[in-house]
This record gives C-alpha cells, structure tokens and sequence, in this order.
C-alpha cells in the first residue's frame, strides 16, 4: 500500500506526497473524472517538492494532456 504523507484538494487537481524513487521528483495522471492526480516524492527536500508541484502545475495549466506537443516542448514549457 502507497504511504500518502499529504494531500492538496482543489478543483482542479488533487496533489499528493508519496515516496518514490529518488530519480522521481513527479508525474501526473488525468482521472477519468477529469481531475489531475499529481503525485509528488516526498523524499525530496521541502524546496524541491514545492518546485514539483509547480512544474505539474505548468503542465495542467498549460493544458500539456490534450496538446499534441513532444514532451521535450512539454518539459521545456513547464519548467518556465
Ligand atoms: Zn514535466
């Protein structure tokens, strides 16, 4: 069983800090209800996880799950 140690509602997004490899800051996963589940390693330092929260953030925001863009684009547009 995944260790949830946080969880952040809003609208749009449900971001949640679970332990992961250290190679994994972040990923995201579009429910079939249309919300975002934004899964952030908690492993990393505090200033890290923040900084992952806003580059998924800039993906949603960016609307990067319905774009038809190379990942490269997609990464480079979300790390801004
Ligand atoms: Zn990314």
């Amino acid at each position: 069983m995944i260790d949830v140690v946080y969880t952040m509602l809003s609208d749009v997004a449900v971001v949640r800090g679970i332990a992961m490899p250290y190679s994994v800051e972040g990923f995201t996963i579009q429910g079939i209800d249309g919300v975002y589940n934004v899964y952030i390693n908690v492993l990393l330092t505090e200033k890290r996880q923040r900084s992952a929260i806003r580059h998924e953030l800039n993906h949603i925001d960016q609307d990067h799950f319905n774009k038809h863009m190379s990942i490269e684009e997609k990464e480079a547009c979300a790390q801004a």
